[in-house]
């Protein structure tokens, strides 16, 4: 086999995010190839491909170690055979979306905030994902230009913030971010205007000149939650990228998911931790699993995360500790899980 011919599909970091958002990897021969795996040593599942495709950045993949079938990078986004186990208590909406929907694409559910699935696409197909089943097709925003959402949002004077979610809003154009940033800032009511993204973390092309004017323009206050689990993702082109995002007056912080052999230690918690720290960014929470079908495999219980979090806490100043938290249907914010 030519090394070469495949180390050189490899996109320079600085090609334009749109291109290697449409580069992705989506067949399994060919990231096999990139991390010099063979199929057999993968527990691959063809019904789990086929139910929630292989997607991921070439820029992601680049960061995987070679040769090693447990990277924990690769465990995120690897079909698994384990997908295909049916577990009780694990449904396809677990954090009761569906019932928060007050019209299309907007999700009322915590206080002074508003959610607007601002696209349905993400860059990266991550398998633990709570909305891995989400009806996007029939709650997308986009089939009428926003405007019923931003009516609603208009009228309710007890929203403060605006939420982007999706999907991911940072796959939305730099010209269709801009509109909604005006829409929001023309609203007299909406203060904080929150960015919920993995994108930049998977193709740190994405902070490109355009979003960092765009965000130094605006006059409302930005919070960009990023979504980073393992300090392996933080390479060199995201940490230029993210201090490109810190020069801005943007807040930086960071949520994760508790994986099971992923970030399920103590060390591991740590390292994430203070690279995120060196990188500008905060930790914010650190999830228990949405208890979405398909993923059952990645979970760690309650019992297991307090003693791992516990571990953390004494190691590292507060500040440094993200808030372990989970998720639950029908209730207006986080549970919070002592530690
Ligand atoms: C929890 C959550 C929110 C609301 O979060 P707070 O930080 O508690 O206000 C918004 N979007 C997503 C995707 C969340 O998981
Ligand atoms: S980037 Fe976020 S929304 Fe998209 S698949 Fe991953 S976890 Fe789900």
């Amino acid at each position: 086999m030519n090394i070469y011919s495949l180390t050189r599909e490899y996109p320079s970091p600085e090609k334009i995010w749109q291109q290697q958002y449409k580069d992705s990897i989506t067949s399994i021969d060919t990231l096999c190839n990139a991390l010099d795996i063979q199929h057999n040593q993968l527990p691959l599942s063809i019904s789990a491909y086929q139910q929630f495709p292989l997607r991921v950045p070439w820029s992601y993949v680049q960061r995987m170690q070679k040769s090693n079938p447990q990277d924990p990078l690769l465990l995120q986004i690897l079909p698994h055979k384990h997908e295909e186990n049916v577990v009780s208590g694990f449904s396809k909406d677990p954090v009761g979306d569906l019932q928060s929907i007050t019209s299309p694409g907007l999700l009322q559910k915590y206080n002074g905030r508003a959610l607007l699935l601002a696209t349905s696409c993400c860059a990266i197909h991550c398998r633990y994902c709570f909305r891995r089943h989400f009806p996007y097709s029939l709650h997308n925003p986009r089939n009428d230009a926003w405007q019923q959402a931003i009516n609603e949002i208009t009228k309710d004077m007890s929203i403060k913030e605006v939420i982007l979610s999706g999907g991911d809003p940072l796959v939305l154009h730099e010209n269709e971010l801009s509109k909604l940033f005006s829409k929001f800032e023309s609203i007299s009511h909406i203060e904080r205007l929150r960015i919920h993204t993995r994108l930049p973390v998977v193709i740190p092309a994405r902070i490109n000149k355009e979003f960092i004017r765009l965000l130094n323009k605006t006059k409302l206050k930005i919070v960009i939650v990023l979504h980073i689990n393992h300090a392996q993702e933080l390479d060199i082109q995201l940490k230029n990228k993210l201090r490109d995002l810190s020069s801005t007056r943007c807040t930086l912080l960071n949520q994760s998911v508790l994986l099971r052999n992923i970030n399920d230690k103590s060390d591991t918690l740590i390292q994430l931790s203070e690279a995120l720290f060196q990188a500008s960014v905060l930790p914010y929470y650190l999830h228990l699993l949405d208890k979405v079908q398909g993923a059952a495999h990645f979970e760690v219980c309650e019992t297991q995360a307090r003693k791992i979090m516990r571990e953390v806490a004494s190691k590292l100043p507060g500040y440094l500790v993200p808030k372990l938290v989970k998720e639950e249907a029908g209730y207006t914010s986080k549970t919070l899980i002592a530690i």
